[in-house]
């Protein structure tokens, strides 16, 4: 009675399902959107009766999440919307999620739910922890015991002081914040640079430059690590955020890591730079280091580096329902925020393993099986574009298997030997966020191959910051590579936090261009063609 109660319903509603209209010829994702560039849809995606109640249970959870951190401390968060910009785009987190996940049905939205409810989770506690103890906002009893990090800093490290608690400084201001609204990061990059800054600079880096002279970072604790890493892009705008912090009355100190990967000298070195920045802390803090605390946290990591490598063996399969940026999101915040220190994102993960488990035993079709190409994706991602990869699957069935930045540090991490920690540490600490691949050498930029390889993958889509001078300098070798290996292979041309320079259509252009001309493909969803969201969040 229920199956045919829902089945009828679900006919008579399909003509607001934008997968039945494409499919259909009557239209597709877009018909449901303003056409003024707006991005603003004049209804929600109707994807049938149940998917469509478990995503509403999911937007709920998420409204519970930031009423919850609203309700902990109003003033402080009214108080820091009104202080900083960046905390007005945290606003469109709820188109943003709408957004990332469109066009999904069945258990790839089953996992995108759970995921997208940790990651806000997540995201609202640490914004909520911030604005408490921002000391220009008052301050809170943790003001005194947090430490600044430099956001591609591995935080797992900092678990082995337990009263402390270390937060990386740019990934709210800055970062994050720049997948949710792509209008934010140009007002800081032209702060940069109307103070007499390049302009010619990564655009990541330049924005957090200019968030620190806009002096638009959160102020608390009494040290701030900053890094070299992951390029001299980030050492440049190091040297600019350290002398706000000082003003500020933040001590910094320069957490230097070897720029050389899988040597023994390098591993060297980046250990007792590791051991110097733990005295640091201990002697800035007056605490001890503790390695029991460290092991607590590195089990978690373990753990979550486990399941990540079984993960790795079903996206090798036609059968994952995770894959695309509800992967890599998700596999971004677990690494380089929660990083061992949240056993929540442990349970997430046991969950999921389950769900794609099962996808195997059962050899599930994610997205309808309409995937015609399996994709990797590889260099820094344009983060104004977060949702690139859900448009390529639904455009043109190109499913992005798995993105560079997902294959961040996964040794495990010894929970006995305090010296062996610290080497794996710093090994770990090798593969953070964009280092590896994008400024690694060679070998490293070269494993592009392999890992398409061991994914089964049939294309490469290459993204080509148009900033990012490490890769500038690989282009013509990855495509004589692509050419003698085989592989369908495209430059993706984007300006990372930049949205004007190569905004969103154009980044979808040089696809289309790839899939009419070269592959002479019709679209799924011809409704995506060509579009307008200059204005969008
Ligand atoms: S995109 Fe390139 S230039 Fe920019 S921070 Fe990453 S590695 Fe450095």
């Amino acid at each position: 009675m229920k199956e045919k109660l829902i089945s009828f319903i679900d006919k008579k509603l399909q003509r607001f399902d934008p997968v039945w209209l494409a499919e259909n010829g009557l239209g597709g994702q877009r018909t449901r959107y303003r056409d003024d560039g707006s991005g603003i849809a004049r209804y929600r995606e109707w994807r049938g009766v149940e998917d469509t109640f478990q995503d509403y249970v999911a937007w709920l959870k998420n409204v519970g999440y930031m009423g919850a951190m609203v309700a902990r401390d109003p003033v402080k968060v009214m108080k820091g919307i009104w202080e900083y910009r960046w905390m007005g785009s945290f606003l469109g987190s709820f188109a943003f999620v709408d957004r990332i996940y469109e066009g999904y049905r069945g258990r790839e939205l089953d996992i995108a739910n759970i995921h997208g409810n940790a990651i806000v989770r997540i995201l609202t506690l640490r914004i909520g922890l911030i604005l408490h103890n921002d000391k220009r906002l008052g301050g809170g009893e943790m003001t005194d015991k947090m430490i600044g990090l430099d956001e591609t800093i591995p935080p797992l490290f900092t678990a082995g002081f337990p009263t402390l608690n270390a937060e990386p400084m740019q990934t709210m201001p800055e970062f994050v914040v720049c997948d949710v609204d792509q209008h934010l990061d140009p007002y800081y990059i032209d702060v940069a640079e109307s103070y007499g800054l390049a302009p010619d600079v990564c655009s990541r880096c330049s924005a957090e430059t200019g968030v620190a002279i806009d002096d638009a970072f959160p102020v608390f604790g009494k040290l701030v690590l900053s890094t070299n890493q992951p390029c001299n892009a980030s050492e440049a705008t190091s040297m600019f955020q350290r002398r706000r912090f000082r003003q500020k009355g933040i001590e910094d100190y320069p957490f230097v890591f070897a720029m050389q990967h899988n040597t023994k000298n390098g591993n060297d070195y980046s250990r007792e730079e590791l051991r110097q920045a733990i005295e640091k802390i201990e002697e800035v803090y007056n605490v001890k280091y503790d390695w029991n605390a460290l092991f607590e946290k590195a089990k978690n990591m373990n753990h979550q580096n486990q399941i990540e490598l079984e993960k790795w063996e079903i996206f090798a399969t036609p059968f994952s329902p995770l894959s695309g940026i509800n992967e890599s999101l998700y596999k971004l915040v677990e690494w380089a925020l929660v990083n061992g220190h949240d056993e929540y994102f442990n349970e997430i993960d046991d969950k999921v393993i389950g769900i794609m488990r099962q996808a195997v035993r059962d050899q599930y079709q994610p997205y309808k099986g309409k995937t015609r190409h399996r994709a990797f994706l590889w260099g820094p991602s344009a983060m104004y574009y977060t949702d690139f990869p859900t448009w390529a699957q639904n455009c043109w069935g190109i499913d992005i298997v798995l993105n560079m930045d997902s294959t961040m540090g996964h040794n495990m991490i010894n929970t006995e030997d305090p010296e062996q920690a610290l080497t794996d540490l710093a090994k770990f600490s090798e593969k953070g966020v964009m280092r590896h691949h994008a400024v690694g050498g060679w070998d490293n930029v070269n494993a592009v191959w392999e890992w398409a390889n061991r994914l089964n993958c049939d294309m490469v889509i290459c993204n080509d910051n148009v900033a990012c001078k490490g890769m500038n300098g690989v282009h013509a070798l990855l495509e004589e590579q692509a050419a003698d290996l085989g592989f369908d292979f495209l430059f993706l041309p984007h300006d990372l936090e930049d949205c004007r320079t190569i905004p969103r259509k154009e980044i979808r252009k040089a696809v289309n261009d790839y899939m009419m001309i070269v592959k002479g493909e019709e679209p799924l969803d011809a409704t995506l063609v060509d579009f307008d969201d200059a204005e969008a969040w």
